[in-house]
């Protein structure tokens, strides 16, 4: 976006909805968007970064070197071989939807001798085409760990993230939020996750986050509101 006016006035704006709630974090998605634009956000008060590509996350982090301070999360699909350069440094991962991928990040985790906080990504329609575990699989996953019949000691599942699907209708984005909080809030009753690691729900976007934060997410991941649209 040219003017950065907007960006300061976009993430007042996002900060004066959410004050009321401490529990809320905001992570202002920067992909596609400039190091100009970052560091207009950063010297705003923002300071956590969400990017969905890993070779752009890394020459934006390189580009802001000097930053000390800033934190950055993962929201985009990762690939396997692609954890490695990330591990080092990510704050949180937002995007984990398979077994395999965990692993991965347990193994580099252990030879950075990091914990890496990561949330699962669950998918609520039956869409075939779209990322993220289904529901059942996230009990099994967890369930699994729980049970130790996996063991990821270098990993903390730290909640979980969705997507809303892309529609006008306000209502199948609210129903879609409802389900992933009762999921949440099922997993927690019946202690299948460590109660204290196991707090963040990351859900909402630019078009749907007044919506997501009804709905209890803790993490919201807000692009276009604060940035513009991207090229
Ligand atoms: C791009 C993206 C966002 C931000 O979307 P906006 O509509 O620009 O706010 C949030 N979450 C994920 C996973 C994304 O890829």
């Amino acid at each position: 976006m040219s003017s950065n006016h907007s960006i300061a006035q976009s993430l007042c704006n996002i900060r004066e909805t959410i004050k009321n709630n401490k529990n809320i974090r905001l992570i202002a998605v920067s992909k596609y968007h400039s190091v100009e634009d970052i560091y207009e956000a950063y010297r705003c008060g923002q300071r956590i970064f969400g990017e969905s590509r890993v070779q752009e996350l890394l020459q934006k982090k390189e580009s802001l070197s000097r930053i000390s301070d800033i934190e950055w999360h993962f929201i985009g699909h990762l690939q396997r071989n692609k954890v490695k350069y990330i591990v080092p440094f990510i704050s949180l991962i937002h995007s984990v939807d398979s077994l395999k991928l965990l692993a991965e990040i347990n193994k580099y985790a252990e030879y950075y001798n990091r914990t890496i906080s990561v949330l699962l990504e669950v998918k609520t329609s039956g869409d075939t085409n779209k990322k993220g575990l289904n529901q059942d699989e996230v009990w099994s996953i967890l369930e699994c760990l729980k049970s130790e019949k996996y063991k990821f000691p270098y990993v903390s599942i730290k909640g979980l993230m969705t997507m809303a699907t892309n529609t006008n209708s306000n209502s199948i984005i609210i129903k879609e939020f409802e389900i992933v909080k009762n999921l949440f809030d099922n997993l927690r009753y019946n202690k299948i996750v460590n109660l204290d690691e196991f707090t963040e729900l990351s859900m909402g976007m630019s078009r749907d986050y007044l919506y997501a934060i009804k709905s209890g997410a803790t993490l919201v991941r807000i692009g276009t509101y604060i940035f513009g649209d991207r090229s």
